[in-house]
């Protein structure tokens, strides 16, 4: 190990570390050590690091906001970079028609590694939409990019408003690349299938009036927390929902995509394996009491499936992503 650690540290400084344990940078606050672990302050950074360790042939590990992660009770081999880059800015202004109407077009640039919820909150301020129903995502840019996370109400996703992002391939290319590059659908983005790391991102916001955005904005958060567990230990959703073709297929009760619904009318609030459990407020989210392992986890996940399966038909996939050894 220590023959990896000198020359990371040579390049990167002895900002890295060596096992470093990883559940205090998730929000379900469960997982082992990483090998070699580097906070990048700065784009710059991220782009080294990810470079210096491809070099070296350690596998790579971006962590962003680590809420939509279960890492394994072994963690994770090779180099975690926890993505913490600032920088939010304007990148250019234009005028385009809109359906029938001149808009005014604002391109404002973000780090992969800035706080979905500080992005929304600055082109709330600048008037921009696009972004606002997000307010309340967890999370960083990069990791709400490689998941096209999502609201429902109004519908929206981040990659709608993607214009284009630099990355760092996994052959080390530094590019620019559109937004159809990342072929975005429900919870997937092409970043699953690659060894892309997000650099930064421009997303393509029209003006709009600015207190309505907030309206709508502020109404995202009240409804998380009417119907999200708050203050808890989580990864958030565990299962996709359906898409409705599958639901309709499958004839789900009143033909619901809801994988919530069907969770909870197989009895499994509440559920528990060791210190994890089911919440009673939203049978898709499985809460953290304290001590709860990786493996806890996995075996409550088996059981929703396995139920879910007997009563429905249906067979759940899983949203969170498990990372690492389990
Ligand atoms: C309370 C709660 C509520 C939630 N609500 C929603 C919701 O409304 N809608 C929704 O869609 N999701 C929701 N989630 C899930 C999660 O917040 C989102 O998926 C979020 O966008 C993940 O971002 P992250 O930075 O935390 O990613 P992480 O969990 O850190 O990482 C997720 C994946 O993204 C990859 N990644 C991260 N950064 C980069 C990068 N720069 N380049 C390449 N890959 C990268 C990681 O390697 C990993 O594979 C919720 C989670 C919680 C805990």
């Amino acid at each position: 190990m220590n023959t990896v650690i000198q020359p990371l540290q040579e390049a990167l400084g002895n900002r890295v570390k060596a096992d470093e344990p990883l559940a205090r940078y998730t929000t379900f606050k469960i997982g082992g050590p990483a090998d070699y672990f580097y906070e990048a302050k700065t784009s710059d950074e991220c782009a080294a690091a990810v470079a210096i360790a491809r070099k070296l042939n350690l596998p790579v590990f971006i962590l962003g906001g680590g809420s939509n992660i279960l890492i394994g009770d072994k963690g994770i081999r090779g180099m975690v970079i926890r993505n913490l880059s600032t920088h939010i800015g304007i990148k250019g202004v234009k005028s385009a028609l809109i359906g029938e109407d001149r808009k005014k077009v604002v391109y404002v640039e973000a780090d992969a590694g800035v706080p979905v919820n500080k992005l929304v909150r600055f082109t709330v301020d600048e008037g921009l939409s696009g972004l606002h129903m997000h307010l309340g995502l967890p999370g960083s840019v990069g990791g709400a990019l490689y998941m096209n996370s999502k609201w429902t109400r109004p519908e929206g996703y981040i990659g709608d408003v993607v214009y284009q992002a630099r990355l760092v391939t996994g052959e080390g290319e530094d590019i620019v690349v559109p937004q159809s590059y990342f072929h975005f659908a429900y919870d997937t983005s092409v970043l699953q299938s690659t060894k892309d790391t997000v650099i930064s991102v421009v997303f393509a916001l029209v003006a709009a009036d600015k207190d309505e955005l907030w309206k709508i904005a502020t109404e995202s958060i009240t409804y998380r927390r009417e119907t999200q567990p708050q203050g808890v230990s989580s990864a958030g959703c565990t299962f996709r929902n359906l898409s409705k073709a599958e639901a309709l297929t499958l004839s789900t009760p009143n033909l619901t995509t809801s994988a919530g619904y069907l969770l909870d009318h197989a009895g499994l609030k509440n559920e528990s394996v060791g210190d994890a459990y089911i919440s009673p407020v939203h049978a898709n989210f499985i809460i953290n009491r304290g001590k709860a392992t990786a493996a806890d986890v996995v075996k409550l996940i088996d059981l929703c499936r396995e139920r879910v399966l007997k009563r429905f038909g249906v067979r759940l996939a899983e949203e969170i992503q498990r990372v690492g050894e389990f």
